[in-house]
């Protein structure tokens, strides 16, 4: 990546200490009112729980190293990697529509590792104690919830979505006090394109920070966006920039059941990655109102919801650019206005195109949408499990089990079989679309639940296995044990998911 930082590169240990740390700290750079120098509080009795060997390699640590004592005290915030300049970032952000200011309350960010391909990837312990942001948190993490994230974020990276990634979680050895008492502690080693936020940029735009929001809209583009430098109107071209990425990215959840349960401003990161996974699932039935979040009581993030709340967010990022995008502030509203209008467009766009693909279509038709729109109809009717649906089509398997031995799906069926019709030479290809499209396998609740009880009880091996099977998703022919294809019997009604705080 052509990001150049203006930190040296100091290493203290020689060659990154034997884990292959090389760390830089560019976000430090920026005016200090966007972060606190503050390091993890270290913890009693660390225990390494799992580490992502593959996700190591590919940082340039050596994934023997960390899982060895010396390294397992690095993931855990008892001592830091060379060159470590821990800070914790300040933002703010909309939660549930209402602004307040945020920030890091609950994590630092020990740097950006560099890795050998030149790569720039933050990494962060999550759960590591209090910062100047934690307000009247304890900074700490319960160990089901941060399992929870390393397991659906991995599953959704398998999966070929954007996300912040997941290297390791430990026990911590101590308890946190929750609602239901004391649970056992953890810390998550998270790994992101960056942890730069909607909210980020509200923190800086409610300062009426005017140096702080430039210096962010350039950091942003050199980091996630160069070939956006030296833009005419580096703000637009980074809210343009930002509202395509946001646009693909909620198409490719809402094109595999996923619900992320929290999309505040401050869980919206600017990369274009998935971040934050709290109340987050997949949906089991069909069901475009479903919600999981305990304390989301009025659906505002709804499956079907999260097109929308991803518009208002960015129009929430718009205005903060406002003071940068013109002089003239009737000139900037009309050009943000512009702007965030072609979210919708560019969604549904990213969104049909991706069912074509589900569907194995090539080419444009009139009909298409109304093809979707009819199969998404009769899923939701018979309250359909939305991943194996698509995953029957794939191959085009046999239809005459239930639900689809039923004459409206068999109605639709022939319909697309016609569709597919139109394009004959292309059969193989079009069953290869669908199965890259389509997955298998996808976290089911009652599946992730099972391995979270066993793991908190000591058993490590469910959710080993979990992993395991959740990192093929899109392989059909691998024969996976029917327990990790099944919705919950309810179609996943009853499930509530709940903050991971
Ligand atoms: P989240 O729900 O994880 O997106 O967090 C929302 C905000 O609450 C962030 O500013 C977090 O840093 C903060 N937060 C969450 N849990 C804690 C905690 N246990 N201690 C301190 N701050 C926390
Ligand atoms: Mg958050």
């Amino acid at each position: 990546m052509s990001f150049d930082s203006d930190v040296p590169f100091v290493d203290p240990a020689g060659a990154g200490g034997v884990a292959g740390w090389r760390l830089e700290q560019s976000y430090a750079k920026l005016p200090e009112s966007l972060y606190s120098t503050v390091g993890p509080t270290p913890v009693r009795s660390p225990r390494l729980m799992v580490l992502n060997c593959p996700l190591a390699m590919t940082l340039g640590l050596d994934a023997d190293a960390l899982a060895g004592e010396a390294g397992v005290q690095v993931l855990a915030g008892n001592r830091f990697p060379p060159a470590s300049v821990p800070i914790a970032q300040a933002y703010a952000g909309h939660q549930y529509g209402n602004f307040v200011v945020l920030g890091d309350g609950r994590a630092v960010l020990l740097g950006e590792q560099i890795t050998p391909g030149g790569e720039r990837f933050d990494v962060q312990l999550k759960g590591s104690g209090p910062t100047p942001y934690s307000r009247r948190g304890d900074g700490r993490a319960a160990l089901g919830p941060m399992l929870r994230e390393y397991i659906i974020s991995e599953a959704m990276h398998a999966l070929g979505i954007p996300t912040t990634r997941s290297l390791a979680v430990v026990a911590t050895g101590e308890d946190v006090w929750r609602q239901d008492g004391a649970l056992p502690g953890a810390v998550l080693t998270r790994v992101a394109a960056s942890h730069i936020r909607v909210g980020t940029f509200e923190w800086a735009a409610s300062q009426r920070d005017e140096a702080a929001l430039r210096a962010l809209v350039d950091y942003t583009l050199r980091r996630h966006y160069p070939e956006l430098v030296g833009a005419d109107n580096p703000s637009l071209a980074l809210l343009n920039a930002v509202i395509e990425r946001q646009a693909a990215l909620i198409a490719q959840w809402m094109l595999v059941g996923f619900l992320h349960g929290v999309m505040n401003t401050d869980n919206m990161a600017l990369s274009g990655e998935t971040i934050d996974y709290g109340p987050c699932a997949f949906m089991d039935a069909y069901d475009p109102a479903t919600v999981f979040s305990s304390i989301d009581r009025h659906g505002r993030y709804a499956y079907m919801n999260q097109p929308r709340i991803a518009h208002w967010n960015l129009a929430r990022f718009a205005e903060t650019l406002l003071p940068l995008l013109h002089a003239e502030e009737s000139v900037a509203v009309a050009q943000a206005t512009e702007a965030i209008n072609c979210f919708t467009s560019a969604y549904e766009a990213h969104w049909l195109a991706g069912m074509r693909r589900k569907l194995g279509l090539f080419g444009e038709e009139q009909g298409d949408a109304a093809l979707v729109g009819s199969l998404l109809g009769w899923m939701q009717e018979v309250r359909a499990d939305f991943t194996n649906t698509f995953a029957v089509l794939s191959p085009a398997s046999a239809v005459d089990v239930p639900p689809f031995a039923d004459a409206a799906f068999l109605s639709w069926h022939a319909d697309w079989r016609a569709r597919l019709g139109r394009q004959p030479q292309r059969a193989a290809e079009s069953a290869q679309l669908r199965s890259a499209n389509n997955p298998v396998v996808i976290p089911r609740n009652q599946q992730v639940e099972m391995a979270l009880a066993a793991a908190v009880a000591g058993d490590l091996g469910v959710m080993e296995r979990l992993l395991d099977v959740l990192a093929r998703p899109y392989d059909h022919e691998r024969v996976v044990a029917s327990e990790y294809r099944q919705p919950a019997t309810d179609g996943g009604a009853g499930y509530q998911t709940f903050c991971g705080t």
